[in-house]
């Protein structure tokens, strides 16, 4: 397993200013936003199923407790960012009710990526998914929404790919109202040590098989494998997110740390 080199001084999830990591990779700040386009469309297609192939299903459990411990009510105007084929998205338009109605809550989809967004939507409509949607083509650095237009803001394994987190997570303070929430739910550190060689072994040996034999693609998932050990640990990512002007920062470990769901409020 290729492994950073420990005595870099670059820090875990940012690089040097002019260079960043794209899993084990050091390229140039500029080409990560390309080659994580290239990624997420070349799995676009296959995305859903390689999710549960990967983790067995137990993405689905993560991200309906997510949902269900969100602060949300009915008609809220959420966004969720990096939202790709909408699991998030569906589970919060429940929250938030059906937007049929003008005094109904709305889910805003917002993804830099328009496959991921197309697969989403064409997948949201052919469950009859169609009211309270909104589809936005955008790059969670620079949001394309007004100061405090949302009532809550979610990014699900979406974090981990952005070049710059830190202005992402500033952008997600921006947009919230006083008094909104932001959840990040993200792949983490493990916690427990016994279980660090299986899971390892599970990242490093099994994904790549998988993602050649699913989405014919083995690099993609190598990719992935990579940028959760490159993404802030949770601590770190609480530090960011206070230093970004979130309040009451927090986090809760699921499934031993593997991934972790990060809290902070607009004040
Ligand atoms: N949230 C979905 C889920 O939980 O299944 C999708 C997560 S998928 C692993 C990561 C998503 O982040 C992709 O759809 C990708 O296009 C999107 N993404 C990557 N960089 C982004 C950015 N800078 N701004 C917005 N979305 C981004």
């Amino acid at each position: 397993m290729n492994t950073p080199d420990p005595t870099s001084e670059k820090t875990p999830d940012q690089g040097h200013a002019d260079t960043t990591h794209f899993g084990y990779r050091e390229v140039p700040t500029a080409e990560k936003q390309k080659l994580v386009g290239e990624v997420f469309s070349s799995v676009a297609s296959k995305y859903d199923l390689m999710n549960d192939a990967m983790s067995l299903g137990i993405h689905r459990v993560w991200k309906r407790y997510f949902v269900a411990t969100a602060q949300v009510r009915k008609g809220d105007r959420v966004l969720d960012l990096a939202g790709g084929t909408g699991d998030i998205a569906a589970l919060l338009r429940e929250r938030v009710g059906n937007a049929g109605a003008a005094s109904k809550g709305c889910v805003v989809l917002g993804d830099i990526n328009g496959e991921m967004l197309r697969v989403g939507r064409d997948r949201m409509t052919n469950r009859g998914n169609v009211h309270g949607f909104e589809y936005v083509q955008c790059n969670a650095e620079a949001l394309p929404f007004p100061d405090a237009s949302f009532d809550l803001v979610t990014i699900a394994f979406g974090l981990r790919n952005v070049t710059d987190k830190d202005a992402a997570l500033r952008e997600m303070q921006r947009v919230l109202k006083v008094g909104g929430q932001a959840r990040i739910l993200e792949f983490s550190e493990v916690k427990a040590d016994w279980f660090k060689p299986i899971y390892d072994f599970h990242s490093f040996k099994i994904l790549p098989k998988l993602g050649k034999l699913f989405a014919g693609d083995s690099e993609s998932y190598q990719y992935l494998a990579e940028s959760i050990r490159q993404h802030p640990p949770q601590d770190a990512l609480k530090a960011m997110m206070e230093t970004a002007g979130f309040a009451r920062c927090d986090y809760k470990n699921l499934s031993a740390g593997i991934v972790a769901i990060h809290t902070g409020y607009k004040v």
